[in-house]
């Protein structure tokens, strides 16, 4: 039999979304659970990726079986496309298996013609809102399908809407937007060369290759690289009969979820719009009523609706997020999906459910997004700086947050300031999805129009943005950069501060404090801990780094940059001092100085561990990083060591090279002086000592760490000189003091002769940074300048260093486990690079069985959680 590539509603269900898309399954699963859902089809994604592979072109056996399936549809609607008695009107709509709100196009109203119109017009009694379907149906193909841009058609609006002397689109008539209807046909032709398209058969073809197009577009790709999906999986498409929101005041649209998607509150929380169609609630166009108050104005669809929010969350076991249309008073649900929250909301509607006995621990484990908790793990508002800040105006809180940054007015903007190392507050009338990097890029967004459920709402929710929307008081002047609110006026670069919790909207920059796991974190993070079997260690170079991940939940130092240190104020002297001697005794000398501050700053960090495990990195970058390159320090560094300018210029000149990143560094540093690894030595043991000595319960055990290493024999000779030193010093004091000398494995040679490495090394940690730079051959440093180009022609999917390539780089990590275990089978083995705290990273590092991930502080909860649902998932 031939692959199936259409399937009716009443065909699919609710656990296809891989194949039908998380709209289609969920329709066919709402259709089978008997609710009133307007019958349709769905294209599946399989459709979507051979339309790829064949070249965009839509297959002739697909296209008959959607042929098919129209007559199907024709059959159980009792109308037919272009019929002169009644005419079957549809939606196209995108659906792929994730949700990416707003990342695709629907059309709305099509299957209308010049014939159909007249049909429509008459049998309806209502020729004003037929000739509305049909322009905005002109309006919407000619954009999503053939890429005419709105604005030509809002142009004709307007002038329309000047020769009548009339202010709203309400006020023109039949006879008015019949007009348009003809100028935008008109339009169309001009623009594309040939006629509108007549035939609904050909409409619905070219709106099924549209939406199948739209998975490629720029909007998707970037939304897909932010969320971890896979340009492979493709679109289904939903074509659906139309029901409609707009035949007048008995009619409606509107958006709902079974629980406040902000607080989680137990509550039915959503807008609608009477005499409305689609997206209008969405684009924050009018503002929108309460659904308490459909209560009042439609009594008995407010409770169908009531009943079937219960009937599907307590199916789907989650919250749920709805769109729903009442036509004439009867109520249609035309989609339902697990509803995107805060990471506070998803926190507590996880604890709610479980204490609500409809699911367990380990459910709402793996319901949390680990990326969501971001959120709550940044400053929030300083109490008290915060109550003596005055509101300059509100908004709506539509995605809670602290945020302080300075105005921009454009999302290329936010993005240009914040590359620049500014923190900024995107102020916009309304976003769109254009907006999406720049709303990612910024502290906190800030809209003029638009309620709880607008794109800037919804999506900031989904980043964990702190958002406030709809702030109606603000006169926006967005041509020349500055709103006025308050009586003031803010320009391009003014302070403002958003507090997404209250709506609060300030003036000014507002002090903000660190945050803390306590409540349903504490709740929800303990049963992580349960299951999890990856340890989840940090990076930390400061005991105050240290202390902040413990209260995360770190359990162990994984990565402690010993380079970090050296370039305070105090001690960047004594490390130009060594760098430029001329020789042994004058670097042992400056050595020297160093010695006693290192040895300090370790004792800081084993007492802010308490005995938890610490891996100390030798000095790894190359040492022109810590030479001055302004005239005055270069003259002031001559004058401290005596010698001339010239000489400090020809040491600096003589430690210029290449690439530095393959250059005179990591273990190279030692092995060319080795007194730099006996001084650190010396201050990692004698801390040790001390602290031990203080807390003999302590299992303190510094962990060596040597970084860059390719060849077992640099860690062989880097590793006695380690061993002779720590020993001698460990007899001298009479302690029992134990120690690991282990690498970094951060080289692919180092990968693929771990087995060799294994002899020496007693423990293993993967730099994947510099792995993954290594193995590519991308600089980190300067890859942002093509990987956008690596994006858009789909050459990578996502950046290697923040998301581990699996395939190459993740290879020959597998490798190096492998080869390690097969050496010394119980070796312990982490990760240090970046993507410790990466979520999909995390699950790779669990896989492989890796013993530990290292991440930065603020990202522990995240990899703690992570390793919880890599663990359940197994
Ligand atoms: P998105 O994925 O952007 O939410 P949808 O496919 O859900 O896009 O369509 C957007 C809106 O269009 C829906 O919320 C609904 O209001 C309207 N819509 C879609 N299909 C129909 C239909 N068959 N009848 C009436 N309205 C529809
Ligand atoms: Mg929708
Ligand atoms: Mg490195």
């Amino acid at each position: 039999m031939s692959k199936k590539y259409v399937y009716l509603f009443s065909e699919g269900n609710g656990s296809m979304k891989p194949l039908l898309g998380g709209k289609g399954a969920n329709l066919a699963e709402m259709t089978n659970l008997g609710m009133p859902v307007p019958r349709g089809f769905t294209i599946t994604t399989e459709a979507c990726t051979k339309y790829y592979d064949d070249g965009e072109v839509i297959a002739p056996e697909i296209q008959d079986e959607i042929m098919a399936y129209v007559a199907t549809l024709e059959k159980q609607t009792g109308k037919k496309f272009g019929d002169r008695e009644n005419p079957l009107l549809v939606s196209v709509r995108s659906g792929a298996r994730a949700s990416m709100p707003g990342m695709m196009d629907t059309i709305l109203n099509l299957g209308l013609n010049e014939d159909v119109v007249e049909v429509v017009a008459r049998k309806s009694n209502n020729p004003r809102w037929a000739w509305d379907c049909f322009r905005r149906f002109i309006q919407m193909y000619s954009d999503v399908v053939m890429e005419v841009g709105k604005k030509y058609f809002e142009e004709l609006i307007d002038e329309m809407k000047e020769k009548r002397g009339v202010k709203q689109d309400t006020e023109l008539t039949a006879e008015d937007l019949k007009e348009l209807a003809q100028q935008f046909k008109a339009e169309y032709k001009s623009k594309i060369g040939t006629d509108f398209p007549s035939d609904p058969i050909d409409q619905m073809m070219g709106a099924v290759k549209a939406v199948f197009r739209s998975w490629n577009n720029q909007r998707a790709i970037v939304y897909r690289r932010m969320n971890d999906i896979p340009g492979s999986w493709g679109t289904a498409v939903n074509v659906q009969e139309m029901v409609f929101g707009n035949l007048g005041d008995t009619s409606g649209t509107g958006v709902a979820f079974t629980r406040n998607p902000a607080t989680g509150e137990r509550k039915l929380f959503g807008e609608f719009l009477m005499n409305a169609q689609g997206e209008d609630v969405v684009a924050g166009i009018r503002t929108p009523q309460t659904i308490d108050q459909l209560k009042e104005v439609m009594p008995a669809a407010y409770n169908d609706f009531v009943k079937i929010c219960a009937t599907l969350e307590s199916h789907y076991r989650d919250m749920q997020d709805m769109e729903f249309t009442i036509e004439d008073k009867k109520l249609f649900m035309l989609q339902t999906r697990n509803g995107k929250r805060t990471a506070a909301a998803a926190l507590k509607i996880a604890c709610d459910l479980v204490d609500e006995g409809v699911i367990n621990e380990k459910e709402a484990v793996l319901m949390i997004d680990p990326k969501n908790l971001d959120a709550l793990l940044h400053p929030q508002f300083d109490a008290d700086a915060l109550k003596k800040a005055e509101p300059i105006g509100t908004g709506l809180a539509a995605s809670p947050g602290a945020a302080s940054g300075k105005a921009v007015f454009t999302a290329e903007d936010a993005k240009e300031w914040v590359q620049k190392g500014e923190k900024v507050v995107l102020v916009r009338l309304e976003t769109s999805p254009e907006d999406i990097e720049g709303m990612a890029a910024a502290q906190g967004i800030l809209t003029v129009r638009g309620g709880m459920t607008s794109h800037a709402a919804v999506v900031a929710r989904g980043m964990g943005t702190c958002c406030v929307a709809g702030c109606g008081a603000i006169k926006m002047d967005e041509e020349n950069k500055r709103f006025e609110l308050g009586g003031k006026t803010y320009k391009e670069g003014d302070w403002i501060s958003l507090d997404g919790s209250t709506g609060n909207i300030y003036g000014e920059a507002i002090k903000t404090t660190d945050a803390s796991i306590g409540g349903e974190f504490g709740r929800i993070m303990a049963w992580a801990d349960k299951y999890r079997k990856l340890n989840v260690r940090t990076n930390a170079d400061t005991p105050r780094d240290a202390r902040q991940a413990r209260k995360f939940g770190a359990e162990g130092i994984g990565l402690c940059r010993t380079e970090h240190m050296f370039f305070e104020a105090d001690r960047i002297p004594a490390i130009r001092e060594m760098i430029c001697a001329d020789t042994v005794e004058q670097r042992e000398k400056a050595l020297l100085k160093l010695e006693p501050m290192q040895q300090s700053d370790f004792e800081g960090i084993y007492e802010a561990m308490e005995g938890l495990p610490v891996t100390i990195r030798y000095l790894d970058p190359p040492l022109h990083e810590f030479v001055p390159t302004e005239e005055d320090d270069i003259a002031q560094l001559a004058k401290d060591l005596g010698k001339s300018v010239d000489d400090i210029k020809a040491i600096i000149a003589s430690l210029h090279e290449f690439n530095p990143m393959m250059g005179h560094r990591g273990c190279r540093l030692a092995v060319t002086y080795p007194e730099i690894a006996v001084m650190q030595t010396k201050a990692v043991i004698k801390a040790a000592i001390n602290v031990k000595k203080k807390h003999p319960d302590w299992a303190l055990v510094p962990e060596i760490m040597i970084p860059l290493v390719g060849e077992i024999k640099e860690l062989q000779y880097v590793k006695k000189i380690v061993v002779d030193t720590a020993d001698a010093l460990i007899k001298e004091s009479g302690s029992d003091l134990k120690y690991k000398v282990g690498t970094m494995i951060e080289l692919p040679r180092a990968c693929v002769t771990a087995d060799e490495i294994a002899k020496e090394a007693e423990f293993f940690s993967f730099g994947t940074n510099d792995l993954t730079q290594m193995t590519f051959g991308f600089s980190r440093d300067d890859a942002g300048k093509f990987l956008d180009a690596y994006y858009q022609k789909k050459i990578l999917e996502s950046d290697p260093f923040a998301r581990l390539d699996q395939a190459g780089v993740g290879k020959l990590v597998k490798m190096g486990v492998e080869l390690g275990r097969a050496t010394r089978p119980d070796l312990k083995i982490g990760i240090c690079g970046e993507h410790g705290g990466d979520p999909s990273s995390v699950e790779f590092c669990h896989n492989i069985g890796l013993n530990y991930v290292s991440c930065s502080p603020f990202r522990v909860p995240i990899a703690r959680l992570a390793a919880a649902q890599a663990a359940l998932k197994g």
